[in-house]
């Protein structure tokens, strides 16, 4: 909106913009395509990205981080939506870095968080399994502890990062009896150990260039001091208190994606011509971006308020879990409308708007999906 700044925003975030857009521009933009046809970017774009301080800006320095608040991470999301980059799995990267910062011991900080600020380490988060997703607790890959090791046996499927991946935090059974105490993450590095493989990179219908694949753990051995924070049994409710984090990731790109919807079609409908005028004279197409715009500005309200909560550490999960549904189906519902405005030219990749309608159907699914955020709103009724 032109008349409104976000609250949170500050004159160090607009440097950060700036550097971050011309970064994406220039070092992501040009291999879109080729990501997209490969299915994972190459990890030395990662370092690079490393390098400019686009990983784990919200980190503390002495952990490798630039020491900010959420809203630089929100920043890199805004902008690599504006540029339809979706091939850079960074909120991976953020999510598993904050599970370090906040339960990891100070050797696993030490350890891993620099490497991740730098891109030498492409973390994942491997939850979901064949035989269970929105039931977390259900997950069957154990780990069986024998002597200072854990053994891991079990497989994952759509893990983001999973590809390219040198740094995995594994949810496992360490107590198979147990429904969430009986969950840890185990850390491990692929490099490492043996008894581990990944599938390819699974094909999808869109967010074609970030790698999401199959992961197999056949009696793989990582020392138990891979265990996040030290303790056995902590891995539900560490991920539990991390969500409203997580989920405000996700609306972050769903706001970010429904404004530039909006500022897309604008474009292409006030230069295309039918009947004499172009498509933007018509009241109908002026009716639907009326309502976009309006939408867009709804969610952007809305998520402001809940970075600033965030960034007082006062996020519930409910407010997250609305955030995180209503942005995303918005997001959807837009890309779909807007879409149909562009008429044929909207189904091809060529246009912007084919990628927003394609990326973001996921949205409603990953990271909890809207069902199970209406799941959890309707617990505080
Ligand atoms: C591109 C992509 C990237 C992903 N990245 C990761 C990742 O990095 N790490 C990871 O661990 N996972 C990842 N996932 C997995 C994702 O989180 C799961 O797909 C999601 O949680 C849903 O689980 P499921 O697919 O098993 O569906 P299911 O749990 O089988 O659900 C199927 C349908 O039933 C509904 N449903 C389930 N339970 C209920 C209920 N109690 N009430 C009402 N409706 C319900 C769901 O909402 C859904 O509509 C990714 C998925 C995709 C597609």
């Amino acid at each position: 909106m032109e008349n409104y700044r976000s609250p949170w925003l500050t004159p160090d975030h607009d440097i950060y913009r700036e550097a971050v857009r011309k970064f994406i521009e220039t070092e992501f933009v040009p291999h879109r395509e080729r990501w997209a046809e490969r299915g994972h970017m190459e990890h030395e774009y990662w370092l690079k990205a490393g390098e400019v301080g686009l990983l784990c800006p919200d980190v503390p320095e002495e952990y490798g981080g630039a020491g900010g608040d959420f809203g630089f991470d929100a920043v890199v999301y805004e902008e690599l939506q504006r540029a339809c980059v979706s091939a850079f799995g960074s909120g991976i990267q953020s999510i598993v870095a904050h599970y370090i910062v906040r339960y990891g011991t100070e050797e696993q900080k030490q350890r891993w968080l620099p490497k991740m600020a730098t891109g030498e380490f492409i973390t994942s988060i491997a939850m979901t399994e064949p035989g269970t997703g929105s039931d977390l607790q259900a997950v069957k890959t154990r780990a069986v502890r024998d002597g200072d090791e854990y053994s891991i046996t079990g497989s994952k499927i759509f893990i983001t990062n999973g590809y390219n991946a040198n740094l995995i935090c594994v949810v496992c059974k360490t107590d198979p009896s147990a429904r969430a105490k009986g969950i840890s993450l185990v850390f491990m590095e692929p490099d490492k150990v043996t008894g581990f493989s990944r599938g390819k990179p699974l094909k999808k219908i869109g967010m074609k260039g970030q790698d999401t694949c199959e992961l197999f753990f056949d009696n793989v051995r990582v020392p138990v001091e891979n265990v996040l924070g030290g303790v056995e049994g902590q891995g539900f409710y560490q991920l539990m208190n991390q969500l409203p984090r997580e989920r405000l990731i996700i609306a972050v790109s769903a706001v970010a994606a429904m404004e530039n919807i909006v500022r897309v079609t604008t474009d292409y409908v006030k230069q295309r011509q039918a009947f004499g005028q172009t498509l933007f004279d018509f009241q109908n197409t002026k009716f639907t971006l009326a309502e976009c715009k309006t939408e867009a500005f709804i969610g952007r309200v809305f998520l402001d308020h809940c970075i600033q909560a965030l960034n007082a550490g006062e996020l519930d999960s409910v407010r997250a879990s609305m955030a995180k549904y209503w942005c995303t189906e918005k997001q959807v519902e837009l890309a779909n409308r807007c879409l149909q405005l562009h008429g044929g030219y909207g189904y091809i990749m060529d246009y912007p708007i084919a990628h927003f309608f394609a990326d973001g159907r996921v949205q409603m699914i990953y990271g909890g999906s809207n069902e199970i955020m209406k799941e959890l709103i309707g617990r505080s009724l």
